[in-house]
C-alpha cells in the first residue's frame, strides 16, 4: 500500500514535470530555430546582424542544456540510498561548504535542537536539499545577511502541514533575511520552472525538486515569507525509528554470561 502511494506521487510530480519540460524545451527550441533562421537571412540582406541572431540562438541552447543537467539530476534518485540520518549533524558536516558557497558577508549559523531524532533519506539528496535552499537564501539576500538553519523535532496534528499525516517529524528550518516573497510568488514557488531569476541564473526547478523530495519521503515543506524582510522554508521528514534489524546490524553487545 504504502509503496503503491509513493509511487503515486512520484508519478503526479513526473507528469506535472513532463508536462512542464515539453512546454519549456519547445521555448528554447523556438529561440535556437528561430535565431538561426534569422541569421541565415541576415547573411544575403544585412551579415552585420547574423551574430547577434546567432548569440541568441546559442542563449537558447545553453538554457536547453542546463535544463537536462538538471533533469538528470533528477534522474539519479533511481540509486537513492535511504538510510537513517541525524540531519543535525549532516548540516553541521556542511557548514566549510555553505561558508564557502554563501561568501564572506553571509554568516551562515546552524543550530541542532533534536539530535536524538533520526530521519530516512538518501544523504546526497538531502545535501543537495540543503545546498540548494542555501543557493535560494544567498541569491535573495543579494550576498549579504544570515542564514540560519535550525533541525528539531516536533509531533505534528493530522494535515497540520499540507497533506501531512499526524506523527512526529524531523523539521529542518532555513531562515534568510533576504528580500522575500509576494504572496503571489509564494503561490507558485514550487511549480517545476517558476523563476523570477534572470535567463540563464534560475531554472525554476531548485523548489520543485525539493517538493519532489519531501513528498517522496512522506514529508511537507512549509513557506513563510515577508517582502523586505526575509523567508523561511521548513523541511518536514518523518521521524525514523531504528528497527530492530538495524539494531542487529550495529555493534553487538556483550555475550549475556551466566553462571
Ligand atoms: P530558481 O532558484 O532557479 O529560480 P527555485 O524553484 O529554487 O528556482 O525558486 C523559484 C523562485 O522562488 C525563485 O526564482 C525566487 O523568486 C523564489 N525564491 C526561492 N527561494 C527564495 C528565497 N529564499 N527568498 C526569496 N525568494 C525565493
Amino acid at each position: 500500500q504504502e509503496s503503491k502511494l509513493r509511487q503515486v506521487q512520484k508519478m503526479e510530480a513526473v507528469g506535472q514535470l513532463t508536462g512542464g519540460i515539453a512546454h519549456d524545451f519547445n521555448n528554447m527550441l523556438a529561440v535556437v530555430l528561430g535565431g538561426l533562421e534569422l541569421a541565415k537571412r541576415s547573411l544575403d540582406k544585412d551579415p552585420e546582424a547574423a551574430p547577434r541572431h546567432i548569440d541568441n540562438a546559442m542563449e537558447g541552447a545553453n538554457r536547453a542544456a542546463a535544463l537536462t543537467r538538471q533533469l538528470l539530476a533528477f534522474s539519479r534518485e533511481e540509486t537513492l540510498k535511504l538510510e537513517p540520518i541525524a540531519a543535525g549533524e549532516l548540516i553541521t558536516g556542511m557548514s566549510d561548504l555553505l561558508d564557502r558557497t554563501l561568501g564572506d558577508a553571509i554568516t551562515v549559523e546552524a543550530r541542532d535542537r533534536g539530535r536524538e531524532w533520526l530521519t530516512c533519506a538518501d544523504r546526497h539528496q538531502l545535501e543537495n536539499v540543503i545546498l540548494n535552499l542555501a543557493v535560494n537564501a544567498r541569491d535573495a539576500m543579494k550576498g549579504r545577511g544570515r542564514l540560519t538553519i535550525v533541525t528539531a523535532g516536533t509531533h505534528l496534528a493530522e494535515h497540520a502541514v499540507g497533506r501531512c499525516p499526524a506523527g512526529q517529524y524531523v523539521t529542518i528550518a532555513v531562515t534568510d533575511t533576504g528580500h522575500g516573497m509576494t504572496p503571489e510568488v509564494m503561490e507558485r514557488v514550487f511549480e517545476p520552472f517558476f523563476t523570477t531569476k534572470p535567463i540563464g541564473q534560475g531554472t525554476g526547478l531548485g523548489l520543485s525538486q525539493i517538493f519532489a523530495f519531501v513528498r517522496q519521503a512522506q514529508g511537507e515543506i512549509g513557506l513563510q515569507s515577508r517582502p523586505g524582510k526575509g523567508t523561511t522554508v521548513t523541511l518536514y521528514l518523518p521521524r525514523h525509528i531504528a528497527q530492530p534489524q538495524e539494531i542487529a546490524d550495529s555493534p553487538a553487545p556483550l555475550p549475556d554470561v551466566r553462571p
